[in-house]
Order: structure tokens, then sequence, then C-alpha cells
């Protein structure tokens, strides 16, 4: 591929590491290596630098779990030199491997282990889109993706709803990061429309709320359970002690989230543009 990097000593994949980067999660099968692709053919180039040397500094080990980070150009004319440059970093969407999604937004100091202190605060991610499969997130759906989707979703919120309390220093915030959810796969007949995307999914959060409140259920890996740092209420997400969950409760926090329907493959659906136009806005 002529667009691969090959080694450390390759400027630009240096040079990549201080983009601004927009992070990609969501469960698996959600479209996420498809929208990727799509979005590398239009505007962009591989890079081998990995998500974790790109936002965190030093890299993991573990070469099949790294995350991939693709250069991108977001157009502002037609002039190059008015080319954005930013990278999209897939993140794995396995239940066992999303602490990897979470430590971009809460990273670790690769020596002590412990959180970074705030001065040390990753400050290139602008945002997270984070990928659902609109066609099978009804409830009554066969093999419902809306459980699996929705504790990833709450673990992540949280975690940025942690970022915003440890970082935040008197009156003095962290760069917000907001959230596109991207409900995709609006070419099946099957699937809900962004309006009910949203619904279920705050219907469930909110369950999920309940139920961790009530150390009920537990997920599968959680930033915290690391750094062992926990206090009560710290599970919690959106306004304390209010009845339902809704996405407008993360503003508190600085937390924009948005539902944005498309559909990355099928002629028919609506296709990527508001997603593309999210992040370009963004970056
Ligand atoms: P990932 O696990 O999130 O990376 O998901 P993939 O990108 O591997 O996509 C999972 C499956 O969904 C693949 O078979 C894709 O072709 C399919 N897919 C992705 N986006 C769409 C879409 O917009 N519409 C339809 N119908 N299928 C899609």
């Amino acid at each position: 591929h002529q667009y691969l990097h090959g080694s450390d000593s390759d400027s630009s994949s240096s040079s990549s590491s201080s983009l601004p980067s927009i992070l990609l999660a969501g469960p698996s099968s959600a479209g996420k290596t498809a929208l990727l692709t799509l979005f590398e053919k239009r505007a962009g180039r591989r890079t081998t630098t990995t998500a974790t040397d790109a936002i965190a500094g030093p890299s993991q080990t573990h070469t099949s779990q790294t995350p991939v980070s693709v250069e991108l150009n977001a157009a502002q004319s037609s002039d190059e030199d008015k080319l954005k440059k930013f990278l999209l970093v897939d993140t794995p969407g396995h239940p066992k491997l999303r602490s990897t999604s979470l430590r971009h937004i809460l990273p670790l100091d690769p020596k002590t282990g412990k959180p970074l202190p705030p001065n040390k605060a990753p400050n290139k991610i602008k945002g997270v889109v984070f990928m659902v499969d609109a066609s099978t997130l009804a409830p009554s759906s066969p093999d419902s993706s809306l459980s699996q989707a929705a504790t990833y979703l709450y673990d992540l919120l949280l975690a940025l709803q942690h970022r915003y309390s440890r970082y935040s220093k008197g009156s003095k915030h962290p760069p917000t990061i907001p959230v596109l959810i991207a409900a995709n796969k609006l070419d099946l007949f099957t699937a809900l429309p962004a309006t009910l995307v949203k619904k279920e999914l705050e219907a469930e959060l909110g369950r999920i709320r309940v139920s961790r409140s009530k150390g009920l259920l537990d997920s599968g890996v959680r930033e915290d359970d690391v750094t062992g740092e926990k206090e009560e209420g710290d599970d919690w997400l959106g306004e304390y002690g209010s009845d339902r969950f809704e996405f407008k409760q993360m503003l508190e926090f600085d937390i924009e989230v948005e539902v944005v329907g498309g559909s990355v493959v099928g002629g028919e659906g609506p296709g990527v543009e508001g997603w593309w136009k999210w992040v370009v806005q963004r970056v």
C-alpha cells in the first residue's frame, strides 16, 4: 500500500501524533471498520502510528488489539494549504478490549500505572464518534444489540464525566469532548430512525444507571477498576438522583451528545455526510 508508513523514523508518522484526533468507538459489527475504510478512500491515508502513540504516549504491546488510525484531510477549500489534517482512531468493540478506548479518555501514567495528573491530560481528542447498528437496536429485535451498545456507551460517557471532574481545577475545565452517536445502517428497513435510537438508548442507560446504583449489574471493564479510586455516586451517569436519564444531563459536565443517522453501505441510505460534517467541524 503506497500510503503505509513503515518505520518509526518516518517523520510523517511522528508528526501525526500531534494531530487532533477523533475516537471511533462502538460495539462490534456496528460498522466502524466500514466507515474508516470509506473515509480513508475519500480523504485519507492509513498510518502505522498506533492510537496509543498518537494520543497517550507510549504504546502498549498487544498488536491485534491496537486501534487503527487513519490520517484524514478535512478539506476546507480546494486550496491544498487549507487542508486540515486529523486522525480517526478506531478502537476495539469487543467487551474485553473496551478499556482501550476508555484509556484514551483517562490515560494512565505508563511508569506508575496511576491516572495521569491534570497537567498531562491529553487534549488532542476533539470528539468521540460512537457508532451503533440501528437495524438491531430495537429491544424487540432478535439478538437486540441495545443492551450491549448501551453498556459500552454508559462506560464511555461515565469516563468523560470522570474526566471532567478529574481534570477540572476551580472554574477551569478540560477542553470539551463532544460525542456523536452515529446511528448506522439506516438503509435497512428494520433500522430505527435517529430519534428512536436516542430514545431507546436513553431508556436503557437509565436502566443501567439504576441497576448499577443498586450494585446489581457490573460492566466488564471500567476505568476505576484499575485505579481503585471510587466514591459513592461515581457510577451514576448524568444528573444525580434524577428519575430518567437524558443525554442533555451530560451538559452539566460539558459533554454534548448528538444522535445523527446515516449509512456506510447501501445506496438507498442517507450516507455519511452528517457524520463527516460533525467530524470536520470539531477538528
Ligand atoms: P465493526 O465491527 O464495527 O468494525 O463493523 P464492520 O465495519 O465490520 O461492519 C459489520 C457489518 O455491517 C459488515 O458486514 C458491514 O458490511 C455491515 N455494514 C456496515 N455499515 C453498514 C450499513 O450502513 N448498512 C448495511 N446494510 N450494512 C452495513
